[in-house]
């Protein structure tokens, strides 16, 4: 490819709307553009990535024999009807009319299409177990779309879905699935963590989630050093140590609290920590008020509260300050378990009931109660955990400090179980010719979210510094000025002789200063460049990789070729 002949409009300004580094570089090394807010077009360096990213993809799904497919995004919403998602799903989902009115959805998954694919044609125990996959384009109203490629609301995923005779076969295709993921993420020469997630919506089995370690990314990861244990913070286990208390229950009484509304002035007007308190916490759940007791020196993990009362996420907030002044009576602030009106539901963190004597909010503005007690003044329904993990809590599984980091979600598997089978009834017939229910998994890769985690893992304050195995172009030839002679005939048979051997080459041709080559080519980030210049009259050129720019290499034309061959094998590729 000659640079003359391609569409790459670089911009030397960061785009205000760019707020991280992949969003910046895609958008500056001219390989995406947006057209609205979360929907991007590739350009062709752009799209040659995607294209790689998709290719490694494939080859690693092949490998583990998931057959490929390609299924519509356009999806009727009577089939999401039959597991209730196309409720569940809420505003997430893009949905619209035909011309007969008839209901669909831009498929933001594809559970039920799959199911319903398979359900009328496997009916035998014979045909399983089967893995099917496809990489398409996802729909998601995403209530803040941001980050470039991160979370957009138009997006390519993978996902696959396994068909199984029984649960022993869905846990061998989740372990299959998990082989191929660690396969991929490696090729793509990321930086990941698999750790367990929340299955929220999917299905009740184990999820686990591949995390692309990074500083800006939205997932906040728990992981142990001494041991094996990596969690979501929505999913990891809490353990809480709650210290020695009073031995005797107290008298319950209330004490004036003017203006006493936040923790920390609580345990200043108490003299008290705050793990003597009990924070009550007030959410509206779709048509229902939620309070939430738990520990005053802990913060509320709200993934394990909707779990524990089976709201989706988009029916679950905060409760504004008129529903709060209406349960307690009181300002907000002063929230408590005892005397909240009778239409709340009440939720205890177990920890709670092993504090005695404790502060709460009276229901009255400016009133606390003090030597609360769980039974004796209140009751509520006690859930294990509704908490979330902090950094040196103690490791659920071995008790070593916990590490916290962050990390964007690049791929997730869950085990569904039978719940979609159930809904949809896809079932086959076993030896015994009895009906069974179809056991399955569903599988997903961020592809498009890929190529901008790679990014966030590789780059410099100049650019991109591309893997070879997803680059654009792997050499770039920059002859220093087009109008000499010399430099430029052997800029050409070099591109030549690179293009013959197999290599992916672009040629700078343009007529820019050399310092304006450069810049483009260190933004976009070719893994090796070329530069011909005034060595060109005795076949000496420079060779620079892009992840070790000050180091430049003077070579001969004659060992080019074989030199880039060596190196673009050495990062990765089979050339
Ligand atoms: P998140 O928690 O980030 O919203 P999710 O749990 O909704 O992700 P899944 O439904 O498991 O995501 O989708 C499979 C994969 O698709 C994710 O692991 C992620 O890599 C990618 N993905 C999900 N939402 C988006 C999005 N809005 N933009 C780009 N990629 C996405
Ligand atoms: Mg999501």
């Amino acid at each position: 490819m000659r640079m003359t002949k391609l569409y790459m409009p670089t911009l030397r300004e960061v785009p205000s709307e760019a707020d991280i580094p992949s969003h910046q570089l895609l958008m500056r090394a001219g390989m995406i553009r947006k057209l609205v807010s979360g929907v991007y077009s590739y350009l062709p360096l752009g799209y040659r990535v995607l294209k790689k990213v998709e290719q490694i993809v494939r080859e690693e799904m092949d490998a583990s024999g998931s057959q490929e497919v390609l299924m519509s995004a356009i999806q009727p919403s009577e089939l999401w009807k039959e597991t209730s998602r196309w409720d569940d799903f809420g505003p997430e989902m893009f949905r619209l009319y035909d011309r007969n009115q008839r209901e669909f959805c831009l498929g933001p998954t594809h559970e039920e299409i799959f199911t319903d694919l398979i359900r009328y044609e496997v009916n035998s125990y014979k045909q399983l177990p089967m893995n099917l996959y496809q990489i398409q384009t996802k729909y998601r109203d995403e209530k803040r779309p941001r980050f470039g490629l991160i979370r957009s609301r138009e997006f390519i995923m993978k996902d696959a879905y396994s068909f199984d005779l029984d649960e022993a076969g869905m846990m061998n295709s989740y372990q299959e699935m998990w082989e191929a993921y660690d396969r991929i993420f490696t090729r793509l020469g990321m930086k990941y963590r698999v750790v367990e997630g929340d299955a929220g919506a999917m299905g009740n089995g184990d999820s686990h989630e591949f995390t692309a370690m990074c500083e800006v990314g939205e997932s906040n990861v728990a992981y142990c050093d001494a041991c094996d244990f990596a969690a979501t913070d929505e999913k990891a286990e809490t353990i809480v140590p709650i210290a020695a208390q009073e031995a005797e229950e107290k008298a319950l009484e209330k004490v004036d609290t003017p203006d006493v509304g936040t923790i920390e002035d609580l345990e200043k007007f108490f003299s008290l920590g705050a793990d003597r308190f009990v924070k009550t916490l007030l959410f509206q759940a779709k048509d229902r008020v939620i309070a939430a007791c738990i520990p005053g020196h802990r913060e509320i993990n709200e993934t394990k509260l909707m779990n524990a009362i089976g709201v989706a996420e988009h029916d679950f907030e905060m409760a504004d300050a008129e529903t709060v002044k209406r349960v307690t009576n009181a300002e907000v602030g002063f929230a408590g378990p005892v005397g909240l009106d009778k239409e709340v539901e009440i939720l205890v963190d177990r920890r709670v009931l092993e504090m005695k004597n404790f502060v709460i909010g009276a229901n009255e503005t400016d009133r606390h109660l003090i030597n609360a007690n769980y039974g004796r003044d209140f009751e509520g329904r006690v859930i294990d955990d509704l908490l979330i993990v902090r950094e040196g809590d103690a490791c659920p599984k071995c008790g070593a400090p916990l590490v916290m980091d962050r990390g964007i979600e690049v791929g997730n598997i869950f085990q569904l179980g039978t719940k979609y089978s159930t809904a949809m009834s896809a079932t086959y017939l076993d030896q015994n010719g009895k009906a069974k229910l179809v056991w399955m998994g569903s599988y997903g890769v961020g592809v498009s979210r890929s190529v901008a985690s790679i990014i966030e893992q590789n780059h410099d304050e100049n650019g991109i510094v591309w893997p070879a195995v997803v680059a654009p172009f792997h050499v770039v030839v920059t002859p220093i000025n087009v109008k000499n002679d010399e430099q430029r005939e052997l800029a050409e048979a070099l591109y030549e002789e690179l293009k013959a051997a197999g290599v992916e080459v672009i040629l700078d041709d343009r007529k820019e200063r050399p310092g304006v080559k450069f810049k483009d080519a260190e933004l976009i980030g070719f893994p090796i460049r070329i530069a011909v210049g005034r060595g060109a009259a005795e076949g000496i050129v420079e060779f620079v990789l892009r992840k070790d720019v000050k180091n430049k290499e003077e070579i001969a034309q004659s060992d080019v070729c074989a030199r880039v061959i060596k190196e673009l094998n050495k990062q990765g590729l089979n050339l």
